[in-house]
């Protein structure tokens, strides 16, 4: 597109006097006004392109304008705008059988909602009808929404403010090998000792008070923390033990990132409550849900579920979400995060963390990366503290500022950068994102101490 600079500041005029922002002091924030998107791209008003590394909010999975979800979404509206949902509609029929039919074991029911933090509500709402019981587990470092019981479940400064909203919550420690909780010295160690102190957790606040223990399959917003071998699958194992319901929560994760449907399907492990958002539809019409195995579903059977929504599997949401069905399949879009995460980003990654000192770990799996970015590579001192705003994460902005000014839409959170680019990115604008990145590092190394 053109630069068009009164459309710029009109934008940004009716923006500043009138919209009311997410997570931010309204004053101080200065929303860039986007004219355009096309696939991996996306233009502000002065005419600029950047690179989206991070996928708008790690949910733009097929870019933007996919042709196909456009058409889709187009031809719903031309034909059937809105039904509710007491109400059977194809569109909504037919994705909740896809989704079914690419979630494990027998995870075979969908109830749609608006986005992540719904799903999370009602993932909850159900583990807790079905056992009777009251309180959740959930990690530090995750996060699951904002809404009243999402945000209580979150474990991130994000919950500071807010709580307490749902007071049957209780978190602990998962795993993370690069500062183990646990002072663990290989990946078994980690896996051994996070389950452990899990268990005592689970000992400690009552395992017959526990209604379900949620957590992200690869935590995402904070960290990209892969778990390591063994780790899902002795939480599936605990669960089991003491009639708790493991909720997998794969919003981010859902839909492609790591180069499954489900992350959990990479581990091998098959949950009781699946719940989803973002790359469902890649966030074109807002849409979420639970997957639901058949044991839950069947207390359902003659028990009223108590929850709804006047949304839930709108069409239009549905039909996009049925075309990304069919775009991953046609596309072999699993095949091509797996690959271009293994032969592309992985080896780069592994090379800056070789040449950068304020590189200390790089970590993640297909389209899904963290750079922990370090003051200190001895002591692993991040670059910036924990939750640091203002003055104290002037390194991160600056490594963020040269991103942009080379083109590139970086995702950055605490002392990380995250490589969350869509899945439909070409090779060559993958490495050019990656090379912006490479540069940007170098100033990330001046702060290190010589
Ligand atoms: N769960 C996870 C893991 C997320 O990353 C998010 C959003 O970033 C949510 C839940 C909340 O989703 P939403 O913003 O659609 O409510």
């Amino acid at each position: 597109p053109l630069p068009d600079l009164d459309a710029d500041a009109r934008v940004r005029a009716d923006d500043r006097a009138h919209v009311f922002h997410s997570w931010s002091a309204q004053a101080l924030i200065d929303p860039l006004p986007i004219a355009a998107g096309e696939g991996s791209t996306f233009w502000d008003y002065a005419g600029n392109a950047y690179l989206d590394f991070s996928s708008q909010l790690v949910n733009l999975n097929l870019g933007h304008q996919h042709p196909d979800l456009v058409a889709a979404i187009h031809a719903q509206a031309g034909r059937l705008a809105t039904i509710q949902p007491s109400m059977a509609n194809d569109v909504r029929g037919e994705l909740a059988r896809r989704i079914a039919e690419v979630a494990p074991g027998d995870l075979d029911k969908v109830f749609f909602t608006n986005g992540g933090a719904d799903a999370n509500e009602y993932a909850v709402r159900m583990a807790r009808a079905v056992t009777g019981r009251r309180k959740v587990l959930s990690m530090y470092r995750s996060y699951h929404g904002g809404t009243a019981t999402a945000i209580s479940l979150t474990g991130d400064p994000r919950r500071w403010a807010n709580e307490p909203s749902d007071g049957s919550v209780a978190h602990f420690l998962g795993p993370y090998a690069y500062r183990s909780s646990f002072h663990a010295e290989s990946s078994e160690q980690e896996t051994e000792r996070a389950l452990a102190h899990l268990e005592q957790v689970v000992t400690l606040e009552g395992a017959g008070t526990i209604a379900a223990i949620i957590l992200e399959s690869v935590v995402g917003t904070n960290g990209v923390l892969v778990p390591p071998p063994g780790y899902l699958e002795g939480v599936r194992e605990l669960c089991d033990r003491h009639g708790i319901v493991y909720i997998a929560d794969e919003v981010m994760v859902g839909f492609g990132r790591v180069g499954e449907w489900f992350a959990v399907n990479h581990f091998g492990v098959v949950p009781d409550l699946i719940t989803f958002a973002k790359g469902v539809n890649s966030g074109y019409v807002p849409l979420g849900g639970v997957v639901i195995s058949q044991r839950i579903a069947s207390h359902f059977d003659t028990v009223a579920f108590q929850g709804g929504l006047t949304y839930s599997g709108h069409p239009l949401a549905c039909a996009a979400g049925v075309a990304t069905f069919e775009v991953f399949e046609r596309d072999g879009i699993l095949e091509r995060v797996r690959d271009l995460g293994v032969r592309v980003v992985e080896p780069r990654l592994r090379a800056m963390a070789e040449r950068h000192p304020s590189v200390g770990e790089v970590r993640g799996l297909g389209l899904f990366w963290a750079i922990e970015l370090v003051r200190d590579p001895a002591s692993r001192e991040p670059l910036v503290p924990f939750n640091a705003s203002g003055p104290d994460a002037a390194p991160m902005a600056a490594v963020a500022a040269a991103c942009k000014r080379a083109g590139l839409w970086p995702f950055v959170h605490f002392n990380r950068l995250h490589v969350a680019p869509p899945l439909v990115i070409s090779e060559d604008d993958l490495v050019r994102g990656l090379d912006v990145i490479d540069r940007a590092l170098d100033i990330a190394d001046g702060y290190v101490a010589s």
